[in-house]
């Protein structure tokens, strides 16, 4: 691809260029050019030789991709880590997990557990992702104070929640928030209730009404064990995702983390629907909840991301080991070594992941006039050596570790593994001041 300007802000070459565009073009060496955060040139290095920029970063010996997207997080958990395990979702949920937020879900560790997830995401090259939880103001904040692309939304319950007296509260606070952040390039907005058995059908239907009016995504649980399944039959005589598409809430606007548990009926809803699925392999396999029927809804042509959940359930937001149990859990649950092959599932962590998100036309591949979201991963490591085959050690051999710089929107946020300007080590010892609390809490 040739620019039309002879000057750049930032130009990557010499480098392994992996643009994940849908015709998926791979320069062994190649170059990318950068001006006000967009992509002005992506392609062979020999044919930018004669581009200036501002700034130039030898590539060599590294592989340049577009971030990764985060389809599914609950940021603010992350100091309940490894807090409960080992138990099935509802236990973990009713016992452990909501008292843990009534008592500890204030702003300010919500605010201390989003830094410290945001930090972990953009360390294993994640640039996007989509949140669902309390005190979503707090996580918008800082997603644009770290200059990270966020969807994020207020968590909708029946319940009081740490944040809002009811689901009407949380509703009104939505629009407030679209409001707040409609001019804002990297933060967006997505009605959030929690799941169809969490939420009335009023204020499931309410929520996508104003999701509609105000242009925003939906993001909601669904199907995510075979209980919900079998209380939503018993209640409404439906399974969940029927249920949902009878409330007309199910289209390309609407995003559904999990998707568990379809019946044939379910599958042929979301395909014809167009509704975006964001598969949580780590979290459905830890919970037992059972393994989504991916490769099956990919062949019938749903739109599919991947996600991590909250940390409590992975129990980190790793996207290239997600990447890497998606793969390997399609394979074993179809008895098929081609199922979600390496390149497939690269295409789930980026283009797929940004398109469910709404955001294919401006992050999720390294193309021209995409904003330019692009991590550099260092391939100088024994664990990528020999180098044959760029997706499949980004799948089945990479840990994340090797990413070396981020940038987001042209902004460098990390370099040679050091931030730019986000301060990790008080943010981890933030983190640790919650861990004596929660402790003497647990064992009361
Ligand atoms: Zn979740």
């Amino acid at each position: 691809m040739k620019v039309t300007q002879n000057k750049a802000d930032l130009k990557i070459k010499g480098v392994k260029l992996l643009c994940m565009d849908k015709d998926y073009h791979y320069y062994e060496d190649g170059c990318l050019l950068v001006s006000n955060g967009k992509i002005i040139g992506a392609g062979h290095n020999n044919d930018f030789t004669h581009i200036e920029a501002d700034r130039v970063i030898d590539g060599y010996n590294k592989l340049c991709m577009p971030g990764l997207v985060n389809t599914h997080t609950h940021a603010g958990m992350s100091i309940y880590r490894g807090v409960a395990d080992d138990l099935p979702l509802m236990t973990w949920l009713n016992e452990h997990i909501w008292p843990l937020e009534a008592k500890f879900g204030t702003k300010e560790s919500v605010n201390v557990g989003t830094r410290l997830s945001l930090i972990e995401m953009l360390r294993s090259g994640t640039t996007t992702f989509c949140d669902m939880y309390f005190f979503a103001e707090e996580v918008g904040a800082i997603a644009k104070e770290y200059g990270m692309r966020a969807i994020i939304g207020e968590g909708i319950i029946d319940f009081p929640t740490p944040s809002m007296k009811s689901p009407g509260d949380a509703l009104d606070h939505m629009a407030y928030l679209v409001e707040k952040w409609g001019n804002e390039d990297l933060i967006s907005v997505a009605f959030s209730p929690h799941a169809p058995y969490s939420c009335d059908k009023g204020v499931l239907k309410e929520a996508k009404s104003r999701a509609n009016a105000l242009n925003c995504l939906f993001h909601i649980h669904l199907s995510e064990s075979q209980n919900e399944v079998e209380q939503c039959r018993e209640k409404f005589g439906l399974t969940p995702t029927a249920y949902l598409d009878s409330l007309g809430i199910i289209d390309r606007n609407s995003i559904a983390a999990h998707c568990v548990h379809l019946t044939e009926e379910d599958r042929q809803i979301i395909v014809e629907k167009g509704m975006g699925v964001s598969h949580n392999p780590q979290s459905n396999m830890k919970i037992s909840s059972g393994i989504a029927p991916i490769f099956d809804l990919i062949q019938k042509g749903a739109r599919v991301g991947i996600g991590t959940d909250g940390c409590a359930s992975n129990n980190n937001l790793n996207m290239f080991e997600e990447m890497d149990f998606a793969s390997k859990l399609q394979k074993v649950d179809t008895m098929n070594p081609t199922a979600l092959d390496a390149k497939t599932t690269v295409s789930i962590g980026t283009l797929w992941g940004a398109d469910i998100l709404g955001l294919s036309n401006v992050c999720g591949s390294l193309e021209v006039g995409k904003d330019a979201d692009f991590i550099l991963i260092d391939l100088d490591q024994p664990q990528l050596t020999p180098f044959y085959n760029p997706y499949s050690h980004i799948i089945y051999a990479m840990n994340g570790s090797e990413v070396d710089s981020v940038f987001i929107k042209g902004n460098s946020i990390m370099e040679k593994r050091i931030f730019t300007s986000i301060d990790m080590e008080s943010v981890m010892n933030e983190a640790k001041s919650f861990e004596k609390d929660i402790r003497l809490f647990k064992k009361g």
